[in-house]
């Protein structure tokens, strides 16, 4: 229930979280177990609880949450590269069920992932 969802408590203030990018629908905060020199959570304020769980209507939010991963790639001087990760259900490995996306970078990274 979003009433309970970590990331919307996070969205709404209701956890002392420092945000590090704020826009009307869109916030991100950095990883509380971070894997890579940068690792922010990039999130809707709604409550949408994956990539499996987009609506039609979720369009312009996704471009939304896109354009804030490339700022905060910016401000985080990612200028050589950088991973944009959104686990997704069981399979995919996702544990909070609110959508983020993972930026990761400040280290060369390796592919496959596990
Ligand atoms: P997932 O495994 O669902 O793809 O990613 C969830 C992420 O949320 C994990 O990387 C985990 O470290 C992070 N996380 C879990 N609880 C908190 C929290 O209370 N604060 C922050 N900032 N990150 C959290
Ligand atoms: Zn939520």
């Amino acid at each position: 229930m979003p009433e309970n969802c970590l990331f919307c408590r996070i969205a709404r203030g209701e956890l002392p979280t420092e945000l590090l990018l704020e826009t009307e629908h869109v916030v991100a905060f950095r990883d509380i177990n971070p894997v890579a020199p940068t690792h922010i959570l990039v999130i809707p304020k709604k409550h949408v609880p994956s990539l499996a769980g987009l609506e039609p209507e979720d369009q312009a939010l996704m471009g939304e949450l896109m354009a804030a991963v490339k700022e905060l790639a910016e401000q985080e001087g990612l200028s050589s590269g950088y991973r944009v990760v959104a686990n997704t259900g069981s399979d995919g490995g996702q544990s909070v069920n609110h959508l983020h996306f993972h930026l990761l970078g400040g280290r060369s990274l390796q592919w496959p992932p596990g």
